[in-house]
């Protein structure tokens, strides 16, 4: 049995980050290889952020992992202002959104992939989102507020866009050491 660790999270400056990932098809998806991903994605992304994209551990395809426990949110002061809900561990792959309406928020976000820095963002308030999960079953859900920004900011990362790409200028932000993610080994196996 292989054994499955967190890996490091790459930064902005690495090219992956600014790739159009590549859906995961059926056979993918229900490959040992892909629930390894899987598992590796949830071990990185546990006590660090409330989602995680797999161009961010380096890997170019349309999945990404979210999380907002309810310890989290409760230590939020800001959570009610925000409209921010626990959410449980879901696996998002090869997901589509749009919104409803055209009221936008504006609040402060980070990204686990520019490390420290967080600036404010407009993102649309209600969103209704589809996804696939890892069983193969079609997921519809309308999103309101927190879950919806981070839908929309992970969605961003399966099209090769960082949220700096929304802010006056357009600052393009790089690392000096942008990281590696997972193995070549795995990326091989995941046939990258
Ligand atoms: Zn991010």
């Amino acid at each position: 049995m292989t054994s499955i660790m967190p890996v490091d999270i790459v930064k902005a400056g690495h090219p992956v980050l600014r790739q159009r990932a590549q859906p995961v098809s059926p056979e993918l998806r229900s490959s040992a290889t892909f629930h390894e991903l899987i598992e590796i994605m949830k071990l990185t992304l546990e006590g660090r952020g409330v989602g995680l994209a797999a161009p961010q551990i380096g890997v170019s395809l349309r999945v990404f992992v979210m999380k907002d426990p309810k310890e989290r949110v409760e230590m939020d002061r800001e959570a009610a202002i925000k409209e921010r809900s626990a959410i449980p561990f879901e696996v998002v792959i090869n997901p589509a959104w749009r919104p409803v309406g055209d009221e936008k928020v504006t609040f402060p976000e980070g990204c686990l992939s520019i490390p420290v820095l967080t600036a404010a963002v407009p993102r649309y308030r209600t969103i209704e989102a589809e996804w696939t999960t890892p069983d193969g079953a079609l997921r519809k859900e309308t999103l309101v507020g927190w879950p919806a920004r981070i839908f929309q900011h992970e969605y961003d990362h399966l099209e090769g866009t960082l949220y700096t790409d929304y802010l006056p200028g357009h600052p393009e932000i790089s690392y000096a050491e942008p990281g590696q993610g997972v193995s070549d080994e795995l990326l091989g196996r995941l046939g990258l």
